[in-house]
């Protein structure tokens, strides 16, 4: 079976979250069960950059060519790079910028993203529809807004009978434009109406994917039940209603080779579950980074973008009541200005027992998860969330509100749980500045008794996080779309 991924980041060639980490780790544990993934990404500097380096640029033909793909020449070139299959859509007039995949260098968005994204789509389903000579998808696969449209091209185009699945990783971002854009996107006149592309009087991207795909999925399965309501479905909880019945929330897993504690090269000191008090070496140099007093108090840590979504205006107003249970906090992370204030303002009130990086480090938050007790994430909605999925396989006990993925993938340690030795975290609801506070209170209590926490910490330590089973879920669903195609 041969899947073509669509999607704008890719670890380890470009990252902004755990998206991602998905399209990167999907591959290989699909390739394990007979399905072959290639995938198309962008040619952003970066990608570029692996590709050039790798001397195989120049060499390479290009496997597709546009002469006017959205304003400028195109190409596409198929190279493997970190053992992933790639067609890399280089396109300089849209791609080759300075800054992150979506915005400058002080973070504003592009304004040309929509133009950006439908190039990417535009490619994707010509590659659907046989652009590129040998090779035809039976399947294509599109991850969130930014590859949505290649559903809707492959709908209104030559690739109308390919099944096509669109994965949601976070509904609250849906690239919506305004109607001007529509004769630029090169779409017949007919899609643009309810059951196409449109949207609330504008275009839709990732509204056009869901009314599109043959199957949705999201990752994880109470944030497929939970976007069908108002309340988590901003704004597209009708058409997902509608949809329900080709909607199936699979989890996320991880890449438990990359993020394994006995040979994970960014730690100090590795260590397995047989072997925790190897994490002190790496509680040092947390201590260490975040300037933080060397004591037995438990460290709780934050690794996240720091966001609304993200609760980290809840967490802001509790760092006071947090100190007073005599845990530490670490927080590593970038965002919204004011949060990342306030937390700065938190720590020099409180030093010593608050330390925060400002910024995004893939090296530092392996340590984290391999030194610190626990890691706190009161998302207000997390379609899977993979911090706490690291925290499980690092004895870095998750505090999660129980919502979405969070919900779905760790067990709360209430007295019935520990009694039957399968708590691996602790869960709190409502989302809210009390509950949280319980909830590290419960964290610090269980700490306390070296005994119980070990037992959390290792049923965590044992919890299958790996990919074997998602991908085994995404298989028996390509198998389903395949049985509909109509031959
Ligand atoms: P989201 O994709 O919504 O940001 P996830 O929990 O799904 O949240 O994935 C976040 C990913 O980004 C994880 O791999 C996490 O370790 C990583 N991450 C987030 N913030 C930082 C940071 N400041 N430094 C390093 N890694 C980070």
């Amino acid at each position: 079976m041969q899947v073509l991924s669509v999607t704008p980041e890719i670890f380890p060639l470009i990252k902004t979250g755990g998206l991602a980490d998905v399209t990167g780790a999907l591959p290989i544990a699909l390739a394990a069960k007979g399905v072959t993934m290639r995938t198309l990404i962008p040619g952003f500097p970066t990608v570029m950059g692996a590709f050039k380096n790798m001397g195989a640029f120049k060499k390479k033909k290009a496997v597709y060519q546009n002469p006017s793909l959205q304003g400028g020449k195109a190409s596409v070139h198929a190279v493997q790079i970190a053992g992933l299959d790639l067609f890399v859509l280089d396109a300089p007039h849209l791609f080759d910028r300075p800054g992150g995949p979506y915005g400058n260098a002080s973070g504003a968005d592009w304004p040309d993203n929509w133009r950006r994204f439908a190039a990417l789509s535009q490619a994707g389903a010509d590659i659907a529809g046989g652009a590129i000579s040998g090779y035809l998808p039976d399947i294509v696969h599109a991850h969130d807004w930014q590859s949505a449209m290649t559903l809707a091209y492959m709908r209104y185009g030559e690739a109308v009978g390919t099944p096509s699945m669109m994965t949601v990783h976070n509904l609250a971002f849906q690239g919506q434009f305004g109607a001007g854009i529509f004769g630029e996107l090169g779409l017949p006149a007919a899609a643009m109406a309810l059951d196409g592309v449109e949207y609330y009087g504008g275009v839709g991207f990732l509204k056009a994917g869901l009314q599109a795909a043959w199957a949705i999925t999201t990752v994880s399965p109470t944030y497929a039940q939970e976007i069908r309501s108002p309340e988590f479905g901003m704004g597209l909880d009708g058409l997902i209603n509608m949809r329900s019945s080709d909607l199936h929330g699979i989890v996320n897993g991880i890449d438990t080779a990359i993020w394994d504690p006995a040979t994970d090269k960014h730690l100090v000191s590795t260590y397995t579950v047989e072997t925790l008090k190897g994490r002190a070496p790496n509680r040092a140099a947390v201590e260490d980074r975040f300037g933080l007093d060397r004591d037995d108090s438990p460290i709780v840590c934050v690794i996240s973008r720091l966001t609304w979504q993200k609760g980290m205006d809840i967490l802001a107003t509790v760092v006071d009541g947090i100190v007073a249970t005599g845990a530490r906090l670490a927080i590593l992370g970038s965002g919204d200005a004011g949060l990342e204030g306030a937390l700065l303002a938190a720590a020099a009130r409180h030093r010593g027992r608050i330390g925060v990086v400002v910024g995004y480090d893939e090296g530092l938050s392996h340590i984290m998860q391999g030194g610190c007790d626990a890691i706190v994430i009161p998302s207000r909605f997390e379609p899977c969330g993979l911090t706490q999925l690291y925290g499980l396989r690092y004895g870095c006990v998750p505090v999660v509100a129980r919502t979405g993925g969070l919900a779905d993938t760790i067990i709360d340690a209430n007295e019935a749980a520990i009694a039957a030795g399968v708590a691996t975290g602790f869960q709190f609801t409502p989302n809210n500045g009390g509950a949280l506070l319980h909830a590290i209170r419960r964290l610090t209590d269980a700490h306390a008794s070296p005994a119980t926490f070990e037992t959390i910490q290792r049923q965590g330590m044992k919890t299958d996080v790996s990919w074997d089973r998602s991908a085994e879920k995404y298989v028996e669903l390509y198998r389903l779309l395949l049985s509909k195609r109509v031959a």
